[in-house]
């Protein structure tokens, strides 16, 4: 039994990480009020992400996370990740909503945390992946948000409450996230594309990968870096909404989304 704290903001692999074939995807949101989504990812998980040895979970993959004690409530997914990674490599990362994911958690399934952002090698080529939210530098009352949640002392108070106190205490940050984003002007839900430049000039980066903001795109972001934003997941009864996958065809880079039934 590991230690009950957990501080998720301390924790994670700094990369860089490289990789072969890899298939990444993010804000598939599941919980137990999707179980569409949730069995989409099951049958994804049997087949495409089957088809390449690394699966990269790129942030939001749960639509809340209260904490790594918590991880029963989402046993199907745990069983179903651990059994794909004793054949595969699997990498999980933090998004606005799951970032109390912890090293316990990334274990007990089989997979490596990564920190936001993160630098990964294919072949010639250099990505930065990150999940995007921390992009968002022109919405000033997110980072807020997001710097105190991500602070050693709240993760440390709040790994203390009861699950059920923990619980609640998500259930209201959804609830407050989705009227603040129905009324927030479409710039301050997306990344600032400067910051993101000079985030992959830094990493000397060609190809940036990312999710978050719910807006699929392939952009030439200059000659010679290209950002790839990843859709988000969500599926209603036999008919998708929404989702897909990035992979790479040799060097280039292919985002792919699902527009009917994916079995
Ligand atoms: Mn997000």
């Amino acid at each position: 039994m590991l230690s009950p704290f957990s501080c998720p903001t301390l924790e994670g692999s700094v990369g860089p990480v490289s990789l072969t074939d890899p298939i990444f995807i993010s804000d598939l949101h599941l919980s137990h009020t999707e179980p569409d989504t949730l069995h989409a990812f099951l049958r994804f998980l049997e087949s495409d992400a089957d088809h390449h040895r690394e699966l990269l979970i790129l942030g939001d993959f749960f639509d809340y996370w209260i904490g790594d004690d918590a991880s029963f409530t989402m046993q199907v997914v745990v069983d179903a990740l651990r059994h794909h990674a004793k054949t595969h490599a699997l990498y999980i990362m933090h998004g606005n909503r799951d970032f109390m994911m912890g090293e316990r958690f990334a274990k007990e399934i089989g997979a490596t945390l990564l920190k936001d952002t993160i630098v990964a090698k294919v072949g010639q080529q250099t990505l930065l992946l990150s999940h995007g939210d921390a992009w968002c530098t022109r919405d000033h009352d997110y980072q807020a948000v997001r710097r105190r949640v991500r602070s050693i002392w709240w993760q440390w108070l709040v790994m203390r409450l009861p699950l059920t106190m923990r619980l609640s205490i998500a259930e209201n940050a959804r609830a407050k996230s989705l009227s603040r984003k129905s009324t927030k002007a479409a710039y301050l839900t997306d990344v600032t594309p400067d910051v993101v430049l000079e985030a992959a000039t830094k990493a000397k980066a060609t190809l940036i990968i990312h999710g978050h903001t719910h807006r699929p795109t392939v952009e030439a972001m200059t000659d010679t870096v290209t950002r790839i934003v990843l859709p988000d997941w969500h599926f209603v009864g036999d008919k998708p909404k929404r989702g897909g996958y990035v992979c790479l065809d040799g060097a280039t880079p292919k985002l792919v989304t699902f527009t009917e039934r994916h079995d």
